[in-house]
């Protein structure tokens, strides 16, 4: 391979390059995750307003209020950790540690607000011309890729 084609600046050292750039591989799933759960808040909200059970809106029922107030304080606070990450990437200093807890606990919430959403959609939900399913489905590989969230754990544990 030509020596202009060397990506970095020293021979060798791709491995350690891949390795800096973690960090900030795993605050855009974070970034990404957050921006799945406004999206699942919002859709739910709207529909919870429109559907009606036993004659009233689903959003009426205390369940579906309480589900989503849940959600979307949740995402609120995924985004606003997540707001702090970015600056801390943009200032050069997002560490191992601090970059897997926005991996690790951005993308456990957002399967958790996919599915509690989807469950509010009854069996809509469960149809993949719902918005709902696809953010469900395309929700489950986030704990998975990027390093799944047990080793994000591991290595949180490791500085403890
Ligand atoms: C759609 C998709 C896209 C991907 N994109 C990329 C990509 O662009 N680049 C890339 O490099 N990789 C990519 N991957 C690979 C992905 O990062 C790996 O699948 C992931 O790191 C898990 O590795 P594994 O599949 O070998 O699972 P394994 O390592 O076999 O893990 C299986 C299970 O065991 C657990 N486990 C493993 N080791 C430990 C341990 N020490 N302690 C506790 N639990 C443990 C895991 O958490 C997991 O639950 C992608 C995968 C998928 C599915």
């Amino acid at each position: 391979m030509p020596p202009e084609n060397l990506l970095g600046k020293e021979e060798g050292q791709g491995f350690v390059q891949l390795m800096q750039q973690l960090p900030q591989e795993r605050l855009a799933l974070a970034i990404g995750a957050v921006a799945a759960m406004e999206r699942a808040v919002k859709l739910t909200v709207e529909y919870t307003k429109e559907r009606k059970a036993f004659g009233k809106p689903l959003m009426d029922f205390q369940n579906t209020a309480f589900t989503l107030a849940e959600r979307k304080t949740e995402a609120m606070i995924a985004r606003v950790f997540v707001d702090w990450c970015i600056e801390r990437l943009v200032a050069g200093d997002l560490d191992t540690v601090t970059a897997s807890m926005a991996k690790y606990w951005c993308s456990d919430k957002q399967v958790q607000t996919a599915d509690e959403c989807l469950q509010l959609f009854g069996g809509y939900g469960y149809m993949q011309e719902y918005p709902i399913s696809r953010i469900f489905i395309d929700s489950r590989i986030q704990k998975i890729y990027g390093g799944t969230n047990e080793i994000m754990k591991l290595l949180i544990a490791r500085s403890l």
